[in-house]
């Protein structure tokens, strides 16, 4: 115990004394001890009172502090200026050190609303007592009853008179619903001393304390590590001291900013969907699961209780809130306070924008040219998602709110968590590549940047042979219109091709052309080496589907924009194609018919179709074009 100072205090005949009153300033002088690592102000006072011979603790305050005694003096001292000035000249104590290092302001502070943490810390500093609201935010809040006794540790009482010859009252152990020691690991003990009492002889050190107490009260007990209940325990101790250590050092104090962390969190959990809606049935249920309601009982934070929905209450601003809640439900979602603080980095929840097509086929391959995403709420993992579509390639990938993280300030966006549609280059791609004879299945691994297992379930999807190349499969095509499919490689003859053509038109007489020409190698196997004949027979096929008095009222219309169709160049886009043929025709047309009436009634033109048809270039042909 290192004593700076050690005149005896004078003790102020006025009380009323004016703190601008500089002569008189420099008049008094304080009777002062060094405070030791984590130790509240009060036992501070408290060891100073050991020393002094103060007939009571009104006087004592008086003269430390220049206010009256109140019930939060032990947790947030006022006036702490006064004191400073009492001290010797050239100490090194400032009242941001003695309100971050020694008072439980860092604790409450960063989930109080920006302006009372700034003028309870004002207060503390100057004032004669703290104001009304900040007391009630930082210590009255209604639903959780404050501490009665102070408490310590065994451990810290052994390891504190060796380091520094005397126990003392550490911070830490005065929190609510902090019971054990986070350095030590044991339960802490109950003193009599009482806290927020200050009367005749009530303020007492921690050794003056022990002086009476048994032999038990310095048998440590220490925690069981398997016991959930005693996990949470030291969990909740670990993160109260780092509070204590940082709380003040934040960058802001703002409950907003708290509320939106507490909202990143909630999201990634999927208790809020992408609309931000709360799901709080859920919520509320899986945090009964979590904390057991006798483990609730003791941590004051039973939904049932006095509280009521507590938990609903607290994600919403300007409420008082007590830290303790934030500190549960922050441990609920599957975080601490530290990653909670620090994790300054993320963004809500996919930002920021465009995101890059991830399929290796696509030109756009992981560059960022997808500018807007689909919300979804997955019912069956709870959890948000956002699904991404490249509009080139057709390619539609999902990221859940859960693993889209943030590494070193980059977004980890070049990760797929599911593949939503492969679309029709990839798919074009793996037929291509299936029927290439020079390259095995490893090369086709690896010219479409996916693991085997899922390129062979997509060729099963395709309808495509199974590895080796060569059988006949027979497989329901995923369009529901299709009943069945026959497919086979690119080697079939063009007699059996236009054979499978026949069964699968004639099994699926209903489907439409662009249904039909799902049956991928049979359907680009006939255009590409037999176009004469698939031409031929899907236009008695088309005509045949529509009924004859309505062909009649379209013919004429048909024949002509068919005819007009032989003066356009190939394109990859069945729209743009039509749009080029109204064009050629506006003139014609004027009013009388309009480029969407063409687009819509298009099942009505068949021969256009047809014609239109083949101008399209097949997706291995876009490829080789770009
Ligand atoms: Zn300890
Ligand atoms: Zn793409």
């Amino acid at each position: 115990m290192e004593i700076v100072f050690t005149f005896y205090v004078e003790i102020l005949k006025d009380i009323e004394m004016k703190l601008d009153n500089v002569n008189l300033m420099n008049r008094r002088q304080i009777f002062w001890l060094d405070t030791h690592p984590d130790e509240l102000l009060y036992s501070d006072i408290a060891r100073i009172k050991d020393q002094m011979d103060y007939e009571n603790d009104y006087a004592l305050i008086e003269d430390y502090f220049g206010t009256k005694p109140y019930k939060a003096f032990y947790a947030l001292p006022s006036n702490i200026n006064f004191l400073l000035l009492g001290l010797p000249p050239g100490n090194v104590y400032t009242s941001d050190y003695i309100i971050d290092k020694h008072t439980l302001f860092p604790f409450y502070a960063p989930f109080l609303r920006g302006d009372i943490a700034k003028n309870l810390k004002e207060d503390m500093k100057s004032g004669n007592k703290i104001s009304i609201p900040s007391y009630n935010a930082a210590l009255l809040d209604t639903h959780v009853e404050p501490l009665t006794y102070f408490r310590y540790c065994p451990g810290c009482v052994k390891q504190d008179r060796s380091s520094y010859g005397e126990a003392y009252w550490h911070r830490v152990h005065q929190l609510i619903n902090v019971v054990v020691c986070p350095d030590h690991k044991i339960f802490l003990k109950v003193s009599t001393v009482e806290m927020g009492v200050i009367g005749q002889n009530k303020i007492k050190s921690l050794e003056q304390e022990l002086k009476t107490n048994s032999v038990a009260a310095l048998v440590p007990k220490v925690i069981d590590k398997k016991n959930i209940m005693d996990q949470v325990y030291l969990s909740l101790a670990n993160q109260a001291k780092w509070l204590l250590e940082n709380g003040s050092q934040l960058p802001f104090y703002d409950d907003e900013e708290i509320l939106r962390r507490c909202h990143i969190l909630l999201t990634k959990k999927g208790y809020i969907n992408l609309d931000g809606e709360l799901q709080i049935s859920q919520l509320l249920k899986d945090f009964n699961n979590y904390y057991s309601p006798p483990l609730q009982k003791k941590l004051q934070c039973e939904l049932e209780g006095s509280a009521g929905n507590w938990l609903g209450k607290i994600l919403y601003p300007n409420l008082v809130k007590h830290p303790t809640f934030f500190l549960l439900v922050i441990n609920f979602l599957g975080s601490d306070i530290m990653t909670f603080f620090n994790d300054s980095q993320r963004h809500y929840p996919f930002e920021p924008s465009p995101w890059p097509c991830l399929n290796p086929c696509c030109p756009d391959y992981k560059k960022k040219t997808i500018f807007s995403y689909k919300k979804g709420f997955c019912r069956r993992t709870s959890v948000s998602f956002g699904s991404f579509k490249c509009l080139f390639c057709g390619f539609t990938y999902c990221r859940n709110v859960k693993s889209y993280e943030f590494v070193m300030g980059q977004a980890d966006d070049i990760q797929i968590d599911k593949i939503k549609t492969f679309g029709k280059l990839w798919d074009s791609q793996v037929i291509k590549f299936w029927g290439d004879p020079n390259l095995n299945l490893g090369q086709i691994v690896q010219k479409l940047g996916f693991p085997e297992q899922e390129l062979l379930k997509q060729s099963s999807r395709l309808g495509l042979p199974r590895y080796p190349k060569g059988e006949i499969i027979i497989k329901k095509f995923e369009d529901s219109s299709i009943k069945t499919i026959i497919v086979d490689n690119k080697h079939l003859s063009i007699a059996v091709c236009r054979k499978l053509w026949l069964k699968i038109c004639t099994e699926n007489e209903r489907a439409s052309l662009s249904s039909l020409k799902k049956a991928p190698v049979v359907y680009s196997l006939l255009k590409a080496r037999d176009w004469d004949w698939l031409k031929k027979d899907l236009t008695r096929r088309l005509i045949g589907k529509i009924n004859p008095e309505i062909y009649a009222k379209w013919e004429e219309l048909d024949v002509l924009l068919a005819a007009k169709a032989k003066q356009l160049g190939k394109n990859r886009s069945r729209e743009i194609l039509i749009k080029q043929l109204y064009q050629l025709n506006e003139k014609e047309f004027g009013s009388k018919i309009k480029l969407s009436s063409i687009l819509s009634n298009i099942r009505y033109l068949p021969l256009t179709e047809i014609a239109l048809e083949e101008l399209l270039l097949a997706p291995e042909e876009i490829i080789k074009s770009d």
